[in-house]
């Protein structure tokens, strides 16, 4: 027996965004439900549980923060903001209010569906994250290893045995944090509360430096990063893994 399709929820008020995105999330084999409006996408997301929500701030009826909001309080289904250029401090806003990630209209179909496929593996494996080793550049000339567990990180290079990274415990407690949000854009505050506590969720500073060191030890170029990417004006993703 197949798996029956992932089921996609799209709550925009354009038209012909709306036919785009049927038209695409069919084509790639999910089910697609639609609303124009808050009420109706209230309306649809307990009428027909959808796996993913993609949803766009700025509605007729009310704002795309209210409903994330308020879907929040009973669901953890996974919110994939869609915003225009420029309104970082939606996206923001967004993401501290329990939506997963955003996409910048306009946006292309790989982006759109590498961005749904994260969110759905998450909700999958959403426990066992920190069982796991995460492997980045596995098949490049560098690359590394997490092991979450074992608190072990490791280097590898091509024609060369893998060496072990020494971490701090900061260092190695912001990649824990991104790393159970790989692929994921996670914003400054959200990192800051998870990794120096709530009384620091300002001190974006702490973040460049850590998230620097980060690089410098990890990366095979620090100054063009290929894992851990800065979102500019929002905060920080660590690229999807090989597994
Ligand atoms: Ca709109």
């Amino acid at each position: 027996m197949t798996a029956p399709p992932p089921h996609v929820l799209v709550v925009e008020d354009e038209a012909p965004i709306r036919a785009f995105l049927r038209t695409t999330l069919h084509a790639h084999g999910y089910r697609c439900s639609e609303a124009a409006n808050v009420r109706e996408g209230l309306v649809q997301i307990t009428a027909d549980p959808p796996e993913v929500v993609l949803l766009d701030l700025g509605l007729p009826d009310g704002d795309g923060l209210d409903f994330a909001r308020q879907i929040r309080q009973w669901s953890t289904v996974p919110i994939i903001v869609l915003s225009a250029r420029g309104q970082e401090r939606d996206k923001v806003a967004a993401l501290d209010l329990g939506a997963d990630d955003y996409l910048t209209k306009p946006f292309g179909v790989p982006e759109l569906l590498a961005r749904i496929r994260v969110s759905l593996r998450h909700a999958a494996r959403q426990d066992d994250a920190t069982a796991c080793v995460h492997t980045w550049g596995k098949d490049a000339a560098d690359g590394f290893a997490v092991d979450l567990g074992r608190r072990l990180v490791h280097r590898h290079q091509a024609g060369a045995a893998a060496t072990e990274v020494r971490l701090t415990p900061t260092e190695f407690r912001l990649l824990t944090v991104m790393a159970r949000h790989v692929g994921k854009v996670c914003s400054h505050t959200e990192l800051l509360r998870e990794v120096w506590g709530p009384a620091h969720e300002h001190d974006v500073a702490y973040l460049r430096v850590y998230v620097g060191q980060l690089r410098h030890k990890l990366e095979p170029e620090p100054s063009r990063p290929r894992w851990f990417l800065t979102e500019p004006g929002v905060g920080y993703r660590l690229t999807e893994t090989d597994e």
